[in-house]
């Protein structure tokens, strides 16, 4: 998701990126009014897109704002033609509230965004009758490059209808999915408002071979935005459910802090580990990286592990889950977590291997779950 967008400035603090299937939308206006007059004019289709751009930003700001009422820290927010993701900071979220808490959050976060669209539209239109009622705010079609003022109440109505669709992830899906989570467990909540939301797509898709090519256009982008936010719930099932003994490498090499750098560096060269925990006896002592090693040799010179291992280091036991040793890996920085039982080295965990295990990992869930299911 992140690739497929650009960075576009900082809004209170929190950094705005452009998904790339905005850059469709002028294209496609130009497209539509070149076919219906047989001229289009820039500035104003521009100009139209920069309204619909400026109603998504809103909307996605009214999602923001209330999620950091609720302690939620926003990190990015990505716009889309149709609407945004808000893309919150995992290492500052705190455990998510269970029960009646959880459930209105979630609804007040998402019925924001359409509220504010509905509000800057009735603010636009009574300014539009107030000053300049020959714009005309029934005449269709509703959004129009040569009607600049009708298409920004338009644009705020389309959006705030469209984003109340029950269609997961918009806003209208987000509150069927709180409302399927009182009941069943979140990740099969997710799931059932998904398969609402793939049928419903597909329903605009076919729709709109009839009539307006617009609705499979919202109909594409839909399934393809519920498909994402499937595959981060099986992501996110998988880093929850997984302990950390069925994953952490058991197989490893060791260093001791006696070893010379050069010592080091021949072991780590017969072992395909990038970090290595640092054993005195019994005792985990440090931890040290190949890089680390390297660099050390480089630029000081032959030397013991012991004076430049990292002694800051975190441990893990067999029983934790994969998501919270994903937490301490990421707010320290580290790349390697030491598995430990009753003070021995069972394991370790590394950055490279929690990767690879997690893909492997949601693939094998999502093969079981398509096979219990056909
Ligand atoms: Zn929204």
């Amino acid at each position: 998701m992140r690739s497929w967008s650009i960075h576009v400035g900082r809004l209170f603090g929190v950094e705005v990126r452009l998904h790339l299937t905005f850059l469709i939308l002028p294209l496609f206006v130009f497209w539509t009014e070149y076919n219906s007059h047989g001229s289009a004019n820039g500035p104003r289709d521009l100009a139209l897109v920069g309204i619909v751009l400026a109603c998504v930003a809103a909307h996605e700001i009214g999602h923001m704002l209330v999620a950091r009422r609720y302690g939620l820290i926003p990190k990015a927010v990505i716009l889309l033609p149709l609407s945004g993701v808000t893309v919150f900071d995992e290492t500052h979220a705190e455990k998510p509230a269970s029960g009646a808490a959880a459930w209105q959050r979630e609804v007040r976060i998402a019925l924001t965004g359409p509220l504010v669209n509905i509000v800057l539209a009735i603010i636009a239109a009574g300014i539009i009758f107030a000053v300049a009622p020959e714009a005309n705010l029934w005449k269709w079609p509703f959004l129009q490059p040569s009607n600049l003022p009708r298409s920004l109440v338009w644009a705020n109505l389309y959006l705030a209808g469209l984003n109340l669709l029950p269609a997961y992830p918009l806003d209208g899906g987000r509150v069927l999915r709180a409302f399927f989570a009182r009941t069943i467990d979140p990740s099969a909540a997710t799931r059932r408002a998904v398969s609402i939301s793939h049928a419903l797509a597909m329903m605009l898709m076919v729709a709109g071979l009839f009539s307006d090519t617009w609705l499979t256009m919202v109909g594409v982008i839909i399934f393809s935005a519920a498909q994402l936010e499937e595959r981060a719930v099986i992501f996110q099932s998988v880093l929850d459910n997984v302990r950390l003994e069925e994953v952490m490498l058991t197989d490893f090499a060791t260093l001791s802090p006696a070893d010379t750098l050069e010592d080091a560096l021949e072991k780590a060269v017969h072992s395909l580990q990038d970090d290595f925990p640092v054993v005195r006896g019994s005792d985990m002592v440090g931890v040290i990286s190949r890089q680390r090693i390297l660099e050390a040799l480089r630029v000081e010179g032959n030397g013991y592990v012991q004076a430049v291992m990292n002694k800051l280091f975190e441990v893990s036991a067999r029983q934790e889950s994969l998501a919270s040793a994903f937490r301490k890996l990421t707010a320290r920085n580290l790349s390697i977590i030491p598995v430990v039982e009753d003070q021995r080295l069972v394991g370790i965990i590394t950055l490279q291997n929690l990767m690879h295990s997690m893909a492997l990992l949601a693939e094998s869930r999502k093969l079981r779950r398509d096979n219990a299911e056909s």
